[in-house]
């Protein structure tokens, strides 16, 4: 993982490559750089200030290593999981949880917060949020290009989880999925270029949760110290249903979250088109206004070119329709 902090660290590779590619011409080239390096017989002083510096450097790599090591995600790419039909579902399997053991309700994730995680990452001030921000509008056009104006669905089937601690909806194999990877990977090349600790050692597994024992800590001072598949276990390759990707959100993991039980979004873009081409009820609103304004246009235009020619050429009407037109252009301009 790298980011604008490590600034320094690239620098000094880059400087250490270049070295060794002025040093390829030169008669020692084939000797390793650490030989040329190391310094046998030098004076005491020089031995002292080099133990400095090392020392220096040494506190550096270690303060480096620390805030490496501390990198806690706060914030994540949520792709929000709202057909009915899956959340419907999940909502079954939970009930059907909780059924056998009430005390498991704790550890359900709530009606609304169901997504799909595109990506972690660590923001820890109002800077380090805005630029977040404008990571993510930067991610747009680039899944647009992924995308190349087809829908991504994402259908879900079976269940899975992560070492018995989080149940999770697996997304099924298919097409779908050599793309949400690729977006995956452009989300994490996009914020690490901005400077963000984005991404996890471990390999992007897209998932959905539904139920996580670090929800409710205390069942396991209860017994509870693993998610049993058996609970749901007729679920296990239940088809749950499709989403299309339509948006993706910045959200943050400890904030309050919405009314609507979804989490605090920071920002959000629209990737590709929810209903594949069929319009929603705003676009159908704007449409047929679209229509009315051109049928009007084209009235007016008529009226001007019949008035127009039962006129004598010269008497000065000729401006007033260029104006007319004009106008009408206008109202073509506000429809964009
Ligand atoms: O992304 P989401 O919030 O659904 O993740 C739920 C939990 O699954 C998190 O606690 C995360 O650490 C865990 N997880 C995991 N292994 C992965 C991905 C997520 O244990 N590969």
């Amino acid at each position: 993982m790298c980011d604008s902090r490590c600034g320094e660290e690239d620098a000094t590779q880059d400087c250490a490559v270049s070295t060794a590619d002025s040093l390829i011409s030169l008669p020692f080239a084939t000797i390793d750089i650490e030989d040329v390096c190391e310094v046998t017989d030098v004076p005491q002083i020089n031995s002292k200030r080099r133990e400095e510096k090392d020392s220096i450097k040494n506190k550096q790599v270690k303060k480096k290593k620390t805030k490496h090591k501390n990198y806690q995600p706060n914030y994540f790419l949520s792709i929000p999981i709202t057909s009915k039909k899956i959340t419907g579902g999940i909502k079954t399997l939970q009930s059907a949880i909780i059924q056998q053991d009430e005390r498991l309700a704790k550890a359900m994730v709530g009606d609304g917060s169901f997504h799909l995680t595109l990506l972690v990452m660590q923001l820890l001030s109002e800077d380090e949020v805005n630029i977040g921000v404008d990571a993510l509008s930067q991610l747009k056009p680039s899944v647009e290009d992924v995308l190349q104006g087809r829908r991504l669905t994402l259908p879900f089937q079976g269940t899975d989880t992560f070492g018995n601690q989080v149940g999770f909806v697996k997304l099924a194999d298919g097409d779908h999925i050599p793309p949400l990877l690729e977006i995956a990977e452009i989300a994490k090349r996009t914020f690490q270029e901005k400077g963000v600790l984005a991404g996890e050692t471990r390999s992007y597994k897209p998932h959905l949760t539904f139920m996580k024992l670090s929800k409710a800590p205390w069942l396991r001072k209860h017994g509870v110290k693993k998610i049993d598949p058996k609970w749901y276990e007729k679920f296990s390759n239940h088809r749950f249903g499709e989403e299309t990707l339509y948006r993706i959100d910045l959200c943050s993991m400890e904030k309050k979250k919405q009314s609507n039980g979804y989490y605090h979004c920071e920002s959000s873009i629209v990737v590709g088109d929810k209903n594949g081409g069929e319009p929603d009820d705003a676009e159908l609103v704007r449409l047929s206004k679209r229509l009315v304004e051109s049928a009007v246009l084209k009235a007016v235009q008529q009226y001007l070119e019949e008035t127009q020619s039962k006129k004598q050429p010269g008497d000065g009407s000729s401006g007033k329709a260029e104006e007319a037109d004009r106008s009408g252009s206008d109202v073509g301009n506000n429809r964009k």
